[in-house]
């Protein structure tokens, strides 16, 4: 398993280039934002081997049954779908910002998937999935998820764009693979993940096979083109003023990732035409994922909420009556969310020869709950913490020899904690909410939109024995059956 310097050191010797500031950059690494972004990943790298979190972070591989990170392991159990919601609060706790390590929530679907498509139609995915995950698993590589399109006019299916290339699709096919055109948006963890774990966003119909494609990209391939994508505040990293990060040590990253004619050899192609399976496919790895919302933002607000409670102290209000209620909201916010995605994961159940997946109506519900309960969050956060939190002078200005002592004495709020201390706390509550760290963002369409949570909520709803025992006793109940 790799410590945070070799997967640094791994991802600087991949040097995956950029376009980003204008220019290009040979080795994204060398910018600051994605650097900054890479370092929490590098973080959990080495939280895998910290005395103490060892214990629940090295697992046994069932592919091979060596050990290996938590984090490239299939779950195998209810358990383990619920270790994965609390290392998540955890690692999001510990880093105050989204700590990338949601991959392997693809595995179980894809491992089941690739089973069903070889036994039905005489395929070798699942053989060639396996050995690639053994691959990742060994090499512990992190892998980022790309399956966001374009997507054009969403009304409008795959094959009847006006340009073709507005989902993903193969272009071509030999003997050797198949060559990709198109792109991916919003990839997060792009510039320093050493894959790229292709996957359909959606569903497509038939005549749209050349869009139903799964399959492994290695981050250095020909062909692959990363455009670093600009997010408020991401300037302060260049500006030497710490303070005014409000995270100092983590950030986050995003990339468009554009598909020019790239070409995967058929080891690493999972699915390749059979659009038949897709809404399967694409369903599991929702509700596979949509339970780790409730750690991720669990883990978020909790550094929110502790964020907001010493700002409260520096105030003098901690103790206030409203005060308290409002953290009391923020706590119930937060463990509701974190609830959802545990109860999601109790209710997981097994895909024959893959692994464990969620709940699917309860982790679509758990996303679709945190989508809108974050912005009370960060309503209550904002009303506690004041004015300041859009009204905060830069760092420069704090250290400025001219107007220091005015801005010590004038941005302090009780007399025993610095104005410094105070400032901290602001810009740290400013990242969570609205800045470069918003759990906004990652809430409201990470993982997929609210409303598509809430249309496979109903979908999914509707296939629940006690939906209809609720029909029947409705009925029964007012006497329209006896
Ligand atoms: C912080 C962040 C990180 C992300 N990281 C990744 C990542 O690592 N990898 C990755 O692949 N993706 C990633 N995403 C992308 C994310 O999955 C998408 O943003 C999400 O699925 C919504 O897609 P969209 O952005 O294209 O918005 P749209 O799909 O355009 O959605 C906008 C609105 O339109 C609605 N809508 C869409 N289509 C229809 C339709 N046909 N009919 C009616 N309404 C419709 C949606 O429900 C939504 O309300 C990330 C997103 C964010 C914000």
């Amino acid at each position: 398993m790799k410590t945070a310097a070799e997967y640094l050191e791994s991802i600087r010797r991949l040097s995956i280039p950029i376009y980003v500031d204008g220019g290009r950059l040979e080795n994204a690494l060398d910018h600051p934002s994605v650097r900054a972004a890479a370092f929490a990943v590098a973080a959990t790298y080495d939280m895998v081997q910290e005395p103490g979190l060892r214990e629940r972070m090295v697992v046994e591989s069932h592919l091979t049954g060596e050990p290996v990170s938590f984090f490239q392991h299939v779950p195998q159990n209810v358990d383990e779908l619920m270790a994965k919601v609390n290392i998540t609060r955890y690692l999001n706790r510990r880093l105050g910002i989204c700590s990338f390590r949601c991959i392997q929530n693809a595995y179980a679907p894809l491992l089941y998937i690739t089973a069903k498509i070889d036994r039905e139609r005489g395929t070798s995915y699942h053989q060639r999935f396996r050995e690639w995950l053994i691959g990742v698993q060994r090499e512990d590589l992190l892998v980022c998820p790309a399956i966001t399109d374009p997507k054009g006019g969403r009304k409008v299916p795959a094959q009847d764009q006006p340009d073709p290339d507005m989902y993903l699709r193969v272009v071509d096919r030999s003997s050797e693979g198949i060559v990709l055109r198109g792109a991916k948006l919003h990839q997060t963890g792009a510039a320093f993940s050493h894959e790229k774990l292709v996957l359909p966003c959606t569903t497509h119909r038939k005549g749209g096979e050349d869009y139903a494609v799964a399959c492994a990209v290695p981050a250095d391939s020909r062909g692959l083109i990363h455009v670093s994508v600009r997010q408020s505040q991401d300037d302060r990293r260049k500006e030497g003023a710490e303070m005014d990060l409000g995270n100092i040590y983590y950030g986050v990253h995003e990339c468009i990732v554009i598909f020019d004619d790239v070409f995967v050899p058929w080891e690493r192609v999972f699915l390749c035409g059979e659009v038949e399976y897709l809404g399967e496919l694409v369903n599991l790895f929702g509700a596979s994922h949509r339970a780790t919302t409730g750690g991720c933002k669990s883990g978020w607000a909790d550094v929110l909420i502790a964020a907001v409670q010493l700002v409260a102290r520096s105030n003098g209000l901690e103790a206030s009556a409203h005060v308290q209620e409002k953290l009391a909201d923020m706590i119930a916010i937060s463990e509701t969310m974190y609830s959802c995605g545990l109860a999601a994961a109790a209710r997981g159940f097994a895909l024959p020869d893959g692994g464990y997946v969620s709940d699917p109506v309860l982790a679509n519900n758990t996303k679709y709950y945190a989508s809108k309960a974050v912005f009370d969050l960060i309503r209550l956060a904002e009303d506690i913490t004041g004015g300041i939190l859009a009204c905060c002078p830069g760092e420069k200005e704090m250290r400025n020899p001219e107007i220091a002592h005015w801005m010590a004495r004038f941005l302090k709020g009780v007399d025993e904690v610095p104005a410094e201390h105070r400032l901290r706390l602001v810009r740290l509550i400013e990242n969570i909410s609205w800045g470069l760290g918003s759990i906004l963002h990652s809430a409201t369409h990470g993982g997929g939109s609210g409303q598509a949570c809430k249309m496979s909520l109903l979908e999914f709803s509707r296939q629940q024995p006690h939906r209809a025992e609720a029909l029947e006793s409705a009925r029964r109940l007012c006497g329209i059956i006896r």
